[in-house]
């Protein structure tokens, strides 16, 4: 179909990989710090339940910006934390219960028995969803040394102060504080959006650490003798630890802008005197009706949840990662559904590709043009529905014969490499459900035996036995046969 392609030189095909920066607020061309590899840190979950759908947004949004980095070529030094300690219920005032000793209480087991078991299934909920596993998963608990030094550190450089056993940092004190989120200091007054807490200097000063005696999981420090960490300092010292002072890359969820990346910004630049992070990326919420899936509005779904509706998790995975990052996602069953449908499209397009015999070529040009247009879309920012609708397009070409010979397989291959970024594509289709391939093949020659020896009565018996194993077979043009799954 001439004129369905713009010429691909035609195109403004970005090049290079361009992000859409939260600091900056525009798209930028990402160059990492050292030439080749991507130090990445990824806001990881609050283990104080199970990781929900909104939450696995997030997390996808982190696995498929890792999987591109690597398909362009780049080594990505990936770290996505575990929060077990620390994070209050109120996260914007800082105030409230630890959420992991709130959970203790509801469930009337440890909070660290807590974390273990909600890691553990975060973990296992990762690789169901085909994450591929991080460098590391530090726990924040693993690494209060680290943050005690830093708020030392911070303390001495005159960027915290004590009130009794807390320590606060003071917002003041670092003029680049709002940077990110837009949030001015001045305008963070009392009554605001913070609660008055006498101890501080000013309301938005933030905990650094926190004492009190009846925290179950606290640890004697020279500030005190029961005290835990603030949330905002674990990911800074995590980071530090293990990524260096000076990251490429720093990703989270929309809520984590403020006060937690604000927050993360001003304790670590405050502490090394260099940028942070070049490139924040937020990923926006998944919702329902409207509003944010969240654990405390009590409208979520995990992904056993989905399941057990008889999704597979790959319909999950792609119906979280098929939507652009920057745009809100309103979850629905039917959102499932047609994810489910497009992924069957797409298989079914791997297995015509598959069983294509012609020796005659044609087609190179659309396989070029839907490998272009693959990533120019993922190069301009993630653009996964753009990215995925040119694969769509390829399959129009083929269902219309348009692709033959190499240039079937040069399709086939270019699916490969996109299923590498996505990881939705079942890896082999005998793992479907269906019939062994070799059974097919074994049915399909026998069909074709009795053709030629004009015993109809049997040939129509094998095509039979083909449909009712769900198998189409074609008659193609070179003379041979090839054969689908419906
Ligand atoms: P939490 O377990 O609350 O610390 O959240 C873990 C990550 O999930 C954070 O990066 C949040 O920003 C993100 N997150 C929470 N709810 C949603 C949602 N409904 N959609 C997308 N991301 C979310
Ligand atoms: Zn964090």
């Amino acid at each position: 179909m001439p004129g369905r392609y713009p010429d691909a030189r035609a195109i403004d095909i970005p090049l290079s990989f361009q992000v859409y920066n939260s600091f900056s607020k525009k798209k930028e061309t990402f160059e990492p710090l050292s030439e080749g590899v991507v130090r990445m840190y990824n806001c990881g979950p609050t283990v104080y339940s199970r990781v929900h759908i909104g939450n696995w947004r997030a997390f996808l949004f982190a696995d498929l910006l890792r999987r591109w980095l690597e398909h362009e070529g780049y080594e990505v030094r990936q770290v996505m934390n575990v929060t077990d300690v620390g994070h209050l219920t109120d996260e914007v005032a800082g105030e409230g219960e630890d959420r992991l000793e709130a959970q203790a209480r509801r469930e009337g087991i440890d909070p660290w028995k807590i974390a273990e078991n909600y890691t553990q299934q975060f973990l296992d909920d990762g690789q169901t969803l085909g994450c591929k596993e991080a460098m590391v998963y530090p726990r924040a608990s693993d690494h209060i040394p680290q943050m005690v030094e830093m708020i030392k550190a911070l303390e001495a450089k005159g960027h915290a102060y004590r009130a009794g056993e807390n320590v606060y940092f003071d917002v003041k004190s670092f003029g680049a504080y709002g940077a990110l989120s837009g949030n001015r200091v001045d305008e963070l007054d009392a009554g605001a959006r913070v609660q008055v807490n006498e101890e501080k200097k000013h309301p938005a000063d933030f905990a650094l650490w926190k004492s009190d005696e009846h925290h179950l999981m606290k640890w004697e420090t020279d500030f005190g003798p029961h005290g835990f960490p603030g949330w905002h300092i674990e990911c800074s010292a995590m980071a530090r630890a293990h990524l260096g002072d000076q990251i490429d890359i720093h990703t989270g969820g929309e809520d984590n802008i403020f006060p937690h990346h604000e927050c993360e910004i001003a304790q670590s630049e405050c502490f090394t005197g260099e940028r942070f992070a070049t490139y924040w990326m937020h990923t926006k919420f998944l919702q329902v009706d409207g509003g944010k899936m969240s654990k405390s509005l009590g409208n979520v779904w995990n992904v056993d949840d989905v399941i057990e509706r008889g999704y597979e998790s790959r319909a999950l995975r792609f119906a979280l990662l098929r939507g652009h990052y920057r745009q809100p996602l309103n979850f629905s069953w039917d959102i499932l559904t047609e994810s489910t449908r497009a992924l069957e499209g797409l298989d079914d397009l791997v297995n015509r590709l598959r069983r294509l015999t012609d020796a005659e070529d044609a087609g190179s040009e659309r396989v070029e043009a839907a490998s272009t247009a693959f990533r120019a879309a993922m190069n301009d920012d993630l653009n996964v529905p753009k990215a995925v609708a040119a694969l769509f397009v390829l399959r129009s070409d083929v269902l219309e014969g348009s692709v033959k010979g190499e240039s079937a397989d040069a399709a086939l291959a270019l699916l490969e490499r996109a299923d590498g970024v996505l990881g939705v594509l079942r890896a082999d289709e005998s793992a479907a459900g269906g019939a062994a391939d070799a059974e097919i093949d074994a049915l399909v020659a026998a069909r074709q035996a009795a053709r030629e020896a004009k015993d109809w009565a049997a040939a129509d018996a094998a095509r039979d036995e083909l449909n009712a194993r769900g198998i189409v077979v074609e008659d193609t043009s070179d003379g041979g046969t090839a054969w689908f799954r419906k």
